[in-house]
């Protein structure tokens, strides 16, 4: 079974730091230059352990810094078109996260919440058996869970249907 921790999970500082090594390592690969806008996108997402509403993401950016709405919007789709971050389907395609292992999640289909997976011991054993079986070594890998959270599902059934 895979343990599930609530959204607001502290996430330490060295898995930040190793996902802002693996998307710089990306965007080097995708010969991406980190201006200041596509830098403040990165570490907003590598800061956090659950998918992000990229409306929600741009305002705190441009209410906090050094750019404009419209460079943030912009840097997510390159970053989309670059494979580093990708749509979370059970969020109404709103919600964006970053496509490294590290940022596993299960999301509510219904009102988009999501929890981070904070145990994926049984997750790592797979790819280790898969990277032995098949030769390759894994770089990372998508996963993605969607379902109804507990306070949809008591919505549901109180409200007639
Ligand atoms: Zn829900």
């Amino acid at each position: 079974m895979l343990a599930m921790r609530p959204v607001d999970r502290a996430l330490d500082a060295g898995d930040c730091r190793a996902r802002l090594e693996w998307a710089s390592e990306c965007c080097a690969r995708a010969d991406l230059q980190l201006t200041a806008a596509r830098r403040a996108v990165l570490e907003f997402l590598c800061a956090r352990t659950t998918p992000v509403v990229v409306e929600t993401m741009v305002s705190a950016l441009a209410a906090s810094s050094c750019g404009h709405f419209v460079s943030f919007y912009r840097a997510v789709q390159r970053f989309e078109a670059a494979g580093l971050v990708r749509r979370v389907s059970g969020a109404g395609q709103r919600a964006v996260r970053l496509a490294c292992a590290a940022a596993d999640s299960l999301v509510c289909r219904q009102c988009g919440r999501a929890v981070a997976i904070a145990d994926l011991s049984a997750l790592h054993e797979l790819e280790r058996r898969v990277a032995a079986r098949t030769g390759y070594r894994i770089q990372y890998h998508l996963l993605e869970f969607d379902g109804i959270c507990h306070r949809c599902q008591r919505v549901n059934t109180v409200l007639p249907s």
